[in-house]
């Protein structure tokens, strides 16, 4: 019906299309049921049988593309000799779109990423190594596959997908070796195409969100961080940050260190969120949504608690972009349960100011700390906690200056962690209150039943 890709890339006349299809349907109630409508997708489930809501359609369809020779939409109010209403929208939707033609969405995909202040046009000089990184990525924007191929597809649109289908099939590195180096024999010999996954990691570093590696004491007493990062020994325990050094190649000593912790900084994370048209304004979803007739809660915006907090709080409600966070953790064995004994606690921080159906998934789910093993953390999980504990207060005291897409303006984006999920053994080790034995409930302390 429409044409889906160009360049390897979702055409963006093909998602113009989509809405305008939507839009055609919403307008024929005769043939929805209640909000849901037949899915046209090529899915062999769908195909026009399912009735399935507007978002999980237009995802169903950008996957699954429309299914073969539906050209009269005549399962959506679409009558046989053509409809109107049809015309109209249709027309009126693609003149909008009309001058956005020459931007790829790889540049305005590398454009978020680089955030506002990046001009590509004025090249610096010596540029840093993150706007280099940049640099390199629109260089590879540029580059075509090989020169003057038909469909000037660009190096960096090849890499992308890949990454995308290593991601969704699960392509183990090796895999993905190969695949480049058959793709490389396949293709004109004076191509560009990575040689492998380390080149890609390379070529694609500019998009990445960083990372901290936090040393810690091999007991768990504490983390070689902030006033104490300099340290060797554990000023608790006495043990020693690093492993005996033994010394390679003469004179360098590697220092390796017994235990240490990851951290993933929540603000740019966050700050993304912002900064990317695909879900800045989802981040007002909270405030703007109406809650149901029935009284049903779906979102945790609907509740007593939210509204309770908005008026303890009157000025951090007042910004509705300001991030309200749940955190939960729990211990995972990586390694299954034969072999041996690992227990690693992820503790993963997810914001709720989006709708229920992006809260949920797993691309908004941040994962914020990796509490390494081999053993339970047991009472000594706050020492690994302190990273993101500091972050979030900072948060909340100050904020951070946050670029909004939407608005295109800077605002000082503040954030409160709202509440954990975890299960009651883990709860305790969050609240740091024992609940083996009597006065188990961290809530009513000494008050509990013993
Ligand atoms: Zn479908
Ligand atoms: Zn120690
Ligand atoms: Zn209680």
């Amino acid at each position: 019906m429409y044409q889906r890709r160009t360049r390897g890339l979702i055409d963006p006349t093909f998602i113009v299309g989509v809405n305008s299809f939507v839009e055609f349907a919403k307008a024929h109630p005769n043939c929805l049921d209640g909000h849901l409508m037949r899915c046209p997708c090529n899915h062999k489930k769908c195909q026009n049988r399912n009735f399935l809501d507007e978002d999980t359609i237009k995802a169903h369809i950008a996957k699954y593309g429309f299914v073969e020779n539906y050209e009269t939409w005549i399962h959506h109010g679409e009558s046989d000799d053509g409809d109107i209403f049809r015309e109209h929208v249709v027309g009126e939707v693609f003149e909008q779109y009309v001058g956005d033609e020459n931007i790829s969405a790889f540049e305005t995909m590398i454009h978020d990423a680089a955030g506002p202040s990046f001009q590509p046009h004025d090249i610096q000089d010596n540029p840093t190594p993150a706007v280099q990184h940049i640099y390199d990525m629109l260089r590879a924007e540029q580059q075509e596959l090989w020169p003057n191929n038909p469909n000037r597809i660009s190096k960096l649109s090849v890499v992308a997908r890949l990454m995308n289908l290593k991601a969704e099939h699960h392509f183990s590195e090796r895999l993905y070796d190969d695949f480049c180096e058959l793709m490389k024999e396949c293709l004109p010999s004076n191509n560009v195409i990575v040689d492998g996954f380390y080149e890609t990691k390379q070529l694609v570093r500019g998009l990445g969100l960083p990372v901290e590696q936090i040393d810690c004491c091999k007991r768990s007493c504490m983390l070689y961080w902030g006033e104490d990062s300099e340290l060797i020994s554990c000023k608790l325990c006495g043990h020693d940050r690093y492993k005996r050094g033994r010394t390679d190649s003469g004179s360098r000593k590697t220092m390796v260190p017994h235990k240490k912790m990851f951290y993933f900084p929540l603000t740019p994370r966050l700050q993304r969120l912002y900064g990317s048209n695909a879900t800045a304004k989802h981040m007002r979803w909270h405030f703007e949504h109406e809650m149901e007739k029935d009284g049903v809660m779906r979102h945790c915006s609907d509740s007593p608690a939210w509204k309770h907090f908005n008026n303890m709080y009157p000025s951090f409600a007042s910004e509705c972009r300001n991030a309200r966070l749940g955190l939960c953790t729990d211990g995972f064995q990586p390694f299954g349960q034969s072999g041996q004994q690992y227990s690693s606690w992820p503790v993963i921080v997810t914001p709720y100011n989006l709708p229920p159906w992006m809260c949920m998934k797993d691309e908004y789910m941040f994962l914020s700390i990796i509490v390494p093993g081999p053993s339970n953390p047991k009472d000594r999980l706050d020492v690994f906690l302190q990273p993101l504990i500091a972050e979030l207060k900072d948060l909340w005291e100050i904020g951070v200056e946050t670029y909004d897409v939407t608005s295109k303006q800077n605002f000082r984006m503040r954030a409160a962690l709202m509440w954990i999920i975890s299960d009651f053994p883990a709860y305790s080790m969050l609240s740091g209150w024992s609940i083996a034995g009597k006065l188990a409930c961290p809530y009513c302390m000494d008050d509990s039943d013993g």
